[in-house]
């Protein structure tokens, strides 16, 4: 049976004190984004410092569940994928299920099958299924990743309290639980301290958005003879009566969460096991409350996600509602685009300017994910009748969001081949039309359209760590001349023929580090390496 941890941290000791230190990137807070950020850096050999004031992971505030198909890609790019999966308590396998029911004990109104991204059949759609897994759980799992990576630091038990930059160095102030200060200089820093960090105010970065007037309660729960009749499920939805909600296993060993919109702080901590036993439909044998955790939906984005050598990253440029699951995904999409950059500066063969796309191209993708967020918002457990059309017709995209997980583009970027997507160029964002259905497309600024090999391994594991052009060497229009200029200027680029059945096999697409497409072309020798690179480096 698995269970959670307790609320410790193997592998990771808390900082006794810090020197100072010098670094080519500090990491400002350790939660997802900034986890996500140093494992993309390590991947690309880029030595980095984290600075998080937990010292331990709290398992009872468990936050984010559903890690998307995206994500779960992106940590099998840095070797975690199956890591991730054996410390999950919840195996694919147990459910891929969402159930909506009058109580845990009551009727089950309707089902929705293969949410999440979670299937437990290989697709060709993707390389990796979805995966529910407490967020303290990933927390965990790459934390002990990253000790492992010689070249992080992750530094515990420390704080950010202010930053200055000029045109070389950012110098960051940092203080211990004693309150002796330090200072960093670094020549990035990536805020990924959330939203109540310091770095976006540091950089006159404001949020523009607002916050749901109704309250939520969360609340993580004992039950350990508590079991449904409704069978496996990842979440259930109870609506139509009296106690409205979401209630879901934390663990297999009787840990459960529940989520109460519409209670607020001070109801909820007088009655939470009242409310649990509402939502369950009855009494359950040593039921016990564990944690409680009042929190308010808030739909923001910053107004800038950079400025100079700093780079807001994760929550600290964006706080959407959590309907739907996408919060921590969108931060790791955003800790993976910055980060690949800056590894490139840094190796000296991409520009600086290559920087300023990050804000262009993670925009569009942040605004669109806060806009379904919201749209999820409108129909929460307490809004929703005990009615099965109804909810089939107002819940499906909340569940089934594939278009949005994997069908983002990063077209109209600077570093996209221009007019991809029917856009102008920068400036302008992509709107994905299906946020419900994925359907591959090889367009410039797509993810690559992903394939299963003959050898049953996956496409992308075939990508080099820089960039890839996918498409038969020895064709006509040979690509030799562009790999003898990216030799030449020291731009790393492998070659690799897709299968036979590959759709895409008679052109040729040039893919990036994050596996979008950056170019698509019968012809390699007109591809612009200087625009995909931000400039000549
Ligand atoms: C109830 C709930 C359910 C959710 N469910 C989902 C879900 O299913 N899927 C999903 O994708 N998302 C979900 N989310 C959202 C998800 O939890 C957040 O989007 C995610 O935690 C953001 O990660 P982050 O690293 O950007 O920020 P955070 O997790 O906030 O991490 C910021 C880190 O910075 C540190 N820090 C703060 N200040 C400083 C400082 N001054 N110096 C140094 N470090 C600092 C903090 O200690 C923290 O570790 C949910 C959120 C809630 C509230």
């Amino acid at each position: 049976m698995r269970m959670l941890p307790p609320d410790t941290v193997a592998g990771v000791e808390p900082v006794q004190s810090v020197q100072p230190v010098d670094t080519p990137v500090l990491v400002v807070g350790g939660g997802p984004a900034g986890l996500a950020a140093a494992a993309e850096l390590s991947l690309h050999g880029i030595d980095c410092v984290v600075i998080e004031p937990r010292t331990a992971v709290s398992h009872r505030r468990p936050r984010a569940k559903t890690t998307s198909v995206r994500t779960m890609e992106h940590l099998r790019r840095w070797g975690v994928a199956d890591q991730l999966r054996r410390a999950a308590p919840l195996a694919v396998e147990w459910s891929q299920r969402v159930t909506f029911c009058e109580s845990l004990t009551g009727r089950r109104i309707t089902d929705f099958d293969g949410a999440f991204g979670l299937t437990t059949r290989r697709s060709d759609l993707f390389a990796e299924s979805g995966q529910q897994v407490p967020q303290p759980v990933v927390e965990d799992v790459l934390r002990t990743h990253l000790a492992g990576q010689p070249g992080v630091q992750l530094l515990l038990g420390l704080t950010v309290t202010g930053l200055e930059q000029d045109a070389d160095v950012v110098r960051v102030s940092v203080s211990d639980s004693a309150d002796a200060g330090y200072v960093v200089t670094a020549r990035w820093v990536l805020g990924c301290d959330g939203a109540g960090g310091v770095v976006r105010d540091q950089i006159g970065s404001q949020y523009i958005g607002r916050s749901d007037p109704r309250p939520n309660f969360n609340v993580v729960f004992r039950a350990p003879d508590l079991d449904t009749h409704l069978g496996p499920a990842v979440q259930y939805w109870v609506v139509g009566g009296r106690a409205t909600g979401l209630v879901g296993r934390l663990d297999l060993a009787g840990i459960w969460w529940a989520i109460m919109p519409g209670i607020g702080a001070e109801y909820g901590s007088a009655h939470a096991s009242e409310l649990i036993t509402d939502l369950i439909g009855g009494p359950t044998a040593g039921l016990e409350v564990l944690a409680t955790d009042p929190w308010t939906a808030r739909l923001l984005v910053a107004d800038s996600f950079g400025s100079g050598r700093v780079f807001l990253v994760g929550e600290a440029d964006h706080v959407n509602p959590p309907w739907g699951g996408h919060g921590f995904n969108t931060s790791v999409g955003d800790a993976v685009n910055i980060a690949w950059k800056i590894a490139a500066v840094e190796h000296g063969w991409a520009s600086p300017g290559l920087l300023a796309t990050y804000e262009q191209e993670r925009r569009g993708v942040v605004e669109q994910t806060v806009a379904c967020a919201e749209a999820n918002m409108l129909a929460m457990a307490g809004d929703l009748p005990a009615d099965e059309a109804v909810i089939q017709r107002v819940k499906r995209a909340e569940f089934h969001s594939l278009g949005l997980v994997l069908g983002y583009s990063y077209a109209g970027s600077a570093a996209i081949k221009p007019g991809s997507g029917g856009l102008a160029g920068a400036g302008e964002s992509f709107v994905i039309a299906d946020t419900t259905t994925y359907t591959p497309t090889a367009e410039p600024g797509a993810r690559l359209p992903h394939a299963w090999l003959p050898d049953g391994s996956s496409l992308y594991d075939r990508l080099g760590q820089g960039f890839t052009l996918l498409g038969s060497p020895d064709r006509a229009g040979r690509p030799g001349r562009l790999l003898e200029e990216a030799r030449e200027r020291g731009i790393p680029l492998t070659v690799f023929d897709p299968p036979a059945g590959y759709p895409w096999r008679d052109e040729f697409l040039l893919v990036r580090p994050d596996q979008h497409i950056a170019w698509r072309t019968t012809d390699p020798s007109s591809i612009d390496l200087d625009r995909v690179i931000g400039g000549r480096a």
